[in-house]
């Protein structure tokens, strides 16, 4: 086992979105830093490949909307909300020159993101895996990695560790008190040279079939992910094929349907885990959590990468405030107000993600969502601002999930029929069961906690919630 001399400023675990981001942000800063990633080359997934406005919003204040150059990314307007055999266009708010969204395939992106990392002077990127922090009295002091075609580890040390490893991070469990599920799984799709009823635009899809979310990656290709709820993934067996067509085709718009048939049958299926992981970090000196690794959240609403940026500035503009990185005491400091206040910055991306999952496998829920956001106004407008991580206001986001049960609850009473009008107990019921864990996982104060725990128990009723909004 050799030992590396330098002692760097800062060590991060994982060049992926967070991990080559915050590099690069910390680099400006005049950090000295060492980046470990076990694979440079580029990938090929079908994670974070729509990027929200609030996320490029982000990158621009970071100074790196260059990142977005050169990777054939499509500029993205606004959702087409498509249910049962209706649809409704929201576009992204567009005042004052506020930023579209974008598509882009994930690899390419990331890609331009470490050719910024690798021309920086004081930024060492190694290709190799992480395979231990190293401690010294209860410190963390940097890290033990291997190199390909290597059998000897070797160590590198640093005053900060920055733990990105991403979903299936291996560290997580040492930094926090992790509570991972796997609500389901998303299968990704390419559909090619096909036309979607708006260009540029994402579309979501709902109705009595499992949701599926269609944006485009490049100027030809668009891609599809469809969810599989549960926690086993499904098996790719020789009726796989066509269980899709028969689920599915006929629910894809018309203009892209040849495009799905052909994609199916071309069967280059790619699967990944939806997760939701709540923050739940706890005090170790010398490391910190970041990206998936700390949060994750149900990538139906595409937020992964807007609230990986909302943390990426957090705590890199926390950490700039801290003179010599030697001083450990300093920098736990702003590790921990990074901790205390991350949640600012990504909460009504979280709330929203989950939330909006459980609405739409809701069938009285969705309907009112849909029917809600197509009254247009506030209603489509501020709701939209949410989803593009440009709004980021908790009470709002509460004040619609609400004014959606209400207004679904409201539609059902005027209905002549008497099971619709007892339908909307359960529908109240399920809304609050759905918003309130992820209300309590976003640091609510005292006063809401309480409230919203008597709402999970049955103490409480919903107009109890209404004095904290
Ligand atoms: C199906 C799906 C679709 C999604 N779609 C979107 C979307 O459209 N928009 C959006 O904003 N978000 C989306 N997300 C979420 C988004 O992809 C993540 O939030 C984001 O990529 C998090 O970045 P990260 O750096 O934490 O993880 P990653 O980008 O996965 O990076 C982790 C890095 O760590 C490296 N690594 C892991 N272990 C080690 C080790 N031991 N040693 C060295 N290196 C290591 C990995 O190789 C990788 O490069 C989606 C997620 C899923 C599951």
């Amino acid at each position: 086992m050799t030992t590396d001399k330098i002692n760097y400023d800062v060590c991060i675990i994982g060049a992926g979105i967070a991990g080559a981001t915050i590099a690069a942000y910390l680099a400006k800063q005049g950090k000295n830093i060492v980046i470990v990633e076990r694979n440079l080359s580029e990938r090929n997934v079908i994670i974070g490949e729509l990027l929200q406005p609030g996320g490029v919003q982000r990158l621009q204040e970071m100074g790196f909307e260059s990142f977005l150059d050169n990777i054939d990314a499509q500029p993205v307007y606004g959702y087409d909300m498509i249910f049962e055999e209706r649809d409704y266009h929201i576009p992204y708010p567009n005042n004052n020159g506020e930023p579209s969204g974008y598509g882009f395939r994930n690899g390419a992106f990331l890609q331009n993101i470490r050719k910024y990392i690798l021309a920086q002077d004081n930024i060492t990127v190694i290709e190799a895996r992480v395979t231990a922090l190293i401690e010294k009295d209860n410190t963390v002091t940097g890290v033990q990695f291997l190199r390909k075609q290597v059998t000897d580890e070797e160590i590198i040390h640093a005053d900060l560790t920055i733990v990105t490893d991403g979903p299936m991070s291996r560290f997580r469990e040492q930094l926090s008190n992790p509570d991972k599920k796997v609500n389901g799984y998303f299968l990704g799709l390419l559909l090619k040279n096909c036309e979607l009823p708006y260009p540029n635009h994402g579309h979501m899809v709902m109705g009595d079939h499992p949701p599926f979310v269609i944006y485009p990656v490049t100027t030809s290709a668009w891609r599809i992910l469809i969810d599989f709820k549960g926690e086993k993934p499904p098996k790719f067996g020789p009726d796989f094929k066509k269980f899709l067509l028969e689920t599915f085709e006929k629910f894809i718009p018309q203009s892209a349907r040849a495009s799905f048939v052909a994609a199916v049958e071309e069967g280059n299926f790619k699967m990944f885990p939806n997760h939701r992981l709540p923050a739940a970090p706890i005090k170790k000196a010398g490391a910190v959590l970041l990206g998936d690794s700390l949060n994750m959240r149900h990538p139906l609403t595409g937020g992964g990468m807007t609230a990986t940026f909302a943390d990426v500035m957090n705590l890199s503009e926390n950490l700039e405030t801290v003179k010599d990185f030697s001083d450990g005491k300093a920098v736990s400091k702003a590790v921990q107000k990074y901790y205390d206040t991350r949640h600012l910055g990504t909460q009504t991306t979280n709330i929203l993600a989950d939330g909006l999952y459980g609405v739409v496998y809701h069938p009285d829920l969705r309907r009112a969502f849909f029917e809600y956001v197509s009254r247009g106004g506030k209603y489509s407008e501020e709701t939209i601002a949410i989803l593009a991580g440009l709004n980021r206001n908790k009470k709002l986001l509460k004040k619609h999930f609400i004014g959606l049960a209400s207004y679904g609850t409201k539609k059902k009473l005027q209905s002549a029929n008497i099971k619709e009008m007892g339908d909307t107990y359960g529908m109240v019921k399920e809304a609050v069961r759905i918003i309130t864990p992820l209300l309590l996982d976003e640091k609510p104060d005292m006063a809401t906690r309480l409230v919203l725990k008597a709402l999970a128990k049955g103490e409480a009723v919903v107009s109890d919630i209404n004095f904290r909004i």
